[in-house]
């Protein structure tokens, strides 16, 4: 490489890692805000969240910074993997180019109102004292379509955002599925004798949920050297880097399955961010390939191993070490099939695996009419209830366990929960492939070893940090490309054996 060439990428690395830091530091914020942070602090917290995100955004759209990635665009002098680098910060560049400064601005002011609103609105169970400002956000969502650009659908440029390359055109076909083969493996479900799953519903203690979830995060692989875990209202991970990925859990004493679903949920997350190249911080390939890859990598350990009689004939002999009292009783079998109870509920965060996916189906048609202009704010109450009906036979009782349950809209992440779902599929067909590849791997779950799941994933996944998209991934993994009949194959046998129906 000439000298240069050589001079140019320092430049580059520099400011990108200088944007980096402060991006870290607005995380360390936004960690604390979550966690620590005393409440009269929330204003000027987001004030200090504000410039520095401002900060950041300035390095990143700076003329200096956009001749630099030209030059460097157009060398051959690179290595493969510093052409990557550049090719992808073009990528953010000229999508953050896109944003007027004023538009930005308008944006981070519409949320932080619609998210202060939501939170009354919700305490209040009072749809139309949110609706205004919804209805605000939604137009802005719409201005923002139209300035990222979309070639069929306003919807595609959001969906993209998350999960570059998602398209209403490549999710019809993945709903539609969900919409003709769930309802039936539901309703085998529903005509089957119902699971008991009093054994999570007991007293436990807080100190002794914690101390267990411990115990499966570091057998997960989950770094406490590099890493933490916390309490807060919300579940979430976050990262500063690989060598400090956090995450948050939430404990309910009368209810086991709170903490621990959030804890081995979480957990995956973080196993992903600790595995992120440390060489490549702060670059396209130190980061994640996109929000869809996330969530399977969260659901792989929470649905296909945490979910399972292998994981739990190791762990439940523990967990009767922390709370015997409560589970001398019951067996590793039942502990399962506890785990595993499916039934229609109202809040997505609490469905099943199997009733999870109307959840996410309903948000996805919702969002596509308002994006669409078919629906408007005013109408998604009645809606919202109608939908809820028709796909899980329930009635929705207040707003607060309806419209108002879920953050996401009051943020403005509108495209986001279909990611949910990619996930959950993305992490049935990597489970598979991975059982194929390492054939005594669930032999090993049932004897508390997971270092060859975690290495796996590791080297398929981990890696290559953004360097392939979702679909190019999951092609170099599993030889095609997402395979939803793997998802609902996997589900149908699943519960067939719990629930004692045929295949
Ligand atoms: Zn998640």
């Amino acid at each position: 490489m000439n000298k240069s060439i050589r001079d140019l990428y320092e430049t580059y690395n520099k400011t990108a890692l200088q944007a980096a830091d402060l991006n870290s530091a607005a995380a360390l914020l936004a960690w604390d805000q979550e966690t620590y942070m005393p409440p009269k602090s929330a204003t000027i917290r987001g004030q200090q969240l504000s410039t520095l995100a401002g900060m950041a955004h300035d390095l990143l759209t700076s003329k200096t910074y956009a001749s630099t990635l030209l030059a460097l665009g157009k060398s051959n002098d690179l290595e493969v993997l510093q052409m990557e680098n550049i090719r992808l910060s073009k990528e953010d560049y000229d999508k953050n180019k896109k944003f007027p400064s004023t538009f930005v601005e308008r944006m981070m002011k519409a949320s932080s109102s619609c998210f202060q609103s939501w939170i009354v609105a919700r305490s209040k169970n009072d749809f139309k004292a949110f609706e205004p400002e919804l209805e605000k956000m939604i137009s802005l969502k719409k201005e923002q379509a139209e300035l990222l650009g979309y070639e069929i659908h306003p919807y595609d440029a959001l969906l993209d955002e998350y999960e570059k390359g998602a398209t209403v055109g490549m999710l019809e076909p993945v709903f539609k599925e969900i919409k003709d083969k769930l309802p039936s493996i539901l309703n085998k479900i529903n005509s089957a004798s119902p699971i008991d799953d009093a054994l999570f519903h007991q007293h436990f203690a807080k100190e002794n949920q914690f101390a267990f979830s411990v115990e499966v995060l570091r057998a997960m692989g989950f770094d406490f050297a590099a890493g933490r875990q916390d309490y807060s209202a919300h579940p979430f991970t976050t990262s500063f880097g690989p060598a400090d990925v956090r995450i948050t859990t939430r404990v309910d004493e009368d209810n086991l399955a709170s903490l621990l679903w959030s804890s081995i949920h979480e957990g995956g997350h973080a196993l992903y961010e600790q595995g992120l190249p440390e060489s490549e911080y702060g670059m396209p390939l130190g980061s994640y390939t996109s929000i869809g890859i996330h969530e399977s990598q969260s659901r792989l350990w929470e649905n296909e191993i945490g979910r399972g009689l292998p994981f739990w004939k190791h762990f439940f002999p523990l967990l009767q070490a922390h709370f015997p009292d409560q589970l001398k009783a019951s067996s590793a079998m039942e502990m399962y099939k506890a785990c595993n109870k499916v039934s229609p509920s109202l809040i997505r965060t609490e469905a099943d695996e199997i009733t999870y996916h109307f959840h996410v189906l309903i948000r996805y048609e919702l969002e596509k009419q308002l994006m669409e202009g078919t629906l408007h704010a005013a109408d998604l109450p009645h809606a919202w209830n109608e939908l809820y009906k028709k796909y899980l036979g329930i009635t929705v009782p207040s707003f607060d366990k309806g419209v108002l349950q879920d953050v996401h809209w009051s943020h403005g992440s509108f495209g986001y929960f279909p990611t949910y779902s990619l996930g959950s599929f993305y992490a049935a067909q990597f489970y598979e492939q991975a059982l194929l590849d390492i054939p005594d791997l669930e032999n090993q779950f049932s004897i508390g070893t997971f270092s060859p799941m975690l290495g796996w994933l590791r080297e398929r996944i981990h890696q290559h940090g953004r360097r392939y998209t979702s679909e190019e991934l999951c092609k170099k993994i599993t030889g095609t490309d997402l395979d939803i009949s793997i998802f609902l194959n996997s589900m149908n046998k699943k519960y067939a054996a719990i629930y004692g129906f045929p295949v």
